[in-house]
């Protein structure tokens, strides 16, 4: 059940897409538990994209997303770093004066 936890992240990210063009985007919505317990949590859109932009996972109050969750969220971050770090020799190497 290792996918479980993105899957479910899906699920929340179709249920904000509705939400958002929904007449009742005020209102609260509710979400999966990202830990993967299949219980449902309410969350105003603000507070759903709040969680998302803060990188804290959409779970009910207490409970703690999976393993697999915590490493995809750890590989998108290593992943971030990657690319600012390839950026950054990308700038160095320009700066180099080719050797005649
Ligand atoms: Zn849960």
């Amino acid at each position: 059940m290792d996918e479980l936890p993105s899957l479910v992240a899906d699920v929340n990210a179709r249920i904000r897409e509705i939400a958002e063009r929904s007449a009742e985007r005020a209102s609260d919505w509710e979400f999966m538990c990202e830990c993967g317990c299949g219980e449902r949590v309410r969350f105003g859109l603000e507070e759903y994209e709040g969680l998302l932009a803060k990188g804290l996972p959409v779970v009910v109050a207490g409970h703690r997303p999976s393993a697999t969750a915590r490493a995809r969220a750890l590989q998108e971050d290593a992943a971030a770093l990657r690319a600012q770090a390839g950026h950054q020799v990308g700038r160095a190497l320009k700066g180099r004066k080719p050797r005649t």
